[in-house]
């Protein structure tokens, strides 16, 4: 089963479309719902094949050789995956989680992708939220074939921020969806289902 738990968020800025790299196809995990703060990032179900990784999220550091799910289980899937990865055929609509305001709209910089061998850039869009409570996080749409909003906008949940595809470091058409919160100086990604495994989340 899929436990659902509330978003705990802390203190959020922004940062850039980074390191996204992943693979579609590897290890159906099943449907999941979205968080109960949060609306789907699009219409329709789409199966999740790759959750984010509790052990080590790192992605291409990450060497134990599976995902560490936030139920506590481990899954074969991307190591050290950074998000959620929902495949979806090329075109479909992505939709804003939650109100918020565009920080990133277009394709990132120049990387290299392991899994492809090759320097690629992603297309991409990053929204700030902002809670009732004033709690700041990020949701992070990547590999998409098209954008329709620019940075500064604002938009409501729901509203169509683009397009998915399958650019940048992507072995298959899917949504890359991610979020990301400041912890210290450092961005951690941030599950939005939380910790429901036995024990310390790693
Ligand atoms: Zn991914």
């Amino acid at each position: 089963m899929l436990p659902r738990r509330l978003l705990h968020l802390s203190e959020w800025l922004f940062l850039t479309l980074g390191l996204v790299g992943c693979s579609p196809g590897s290890s159906p995990v099943g449907k999941v719902d979205p968080p109960p703060v949060l609306a789907s990032p699009f219409q329709g179900e789409f199966r999740v094949t790759n959750v984010s990784d509790h052990e080590y999220p790192f992605q291409f550091q990450d060497n134990n050789g599976y995902l560490f799910s936030w139920w506590g289980e481990k899954l074969p899937g991307v190591d050290g995956h950074q998000g959620y990865d929902f495949p979806m055929p090329e075109g479909t609509p992505l939709l804003a989680a939650y109100d918020g305001e565009v920080t990133f709209a277009g394709w990132e910089n120049p990387f290299y992708c392991p899994p492809l061998d090759k320097t690629v850039s992603g297309l991409g869009v990053v929204l700030r939220h902002r809670l009732p409570n004033g709690e700041v996080f990020l949701s992070i749409y990547a590999h998409m074939s098209e954008v329709h909003v620019k940075t500064g906008n604002l938009v409501r949940t729901g509203q169509v921020l683009g397009l998915s595809g399958n650019t940048g470091c992507s072995t298959g058409p899917h949504l890359h969806f991610e979020m990301r919160r400041l912890r210290g100086t450092a961005w951690p990604v941030f599950d939005p289902y939380g910790w429901e495994g036995e024990g310390e989340d790693p």
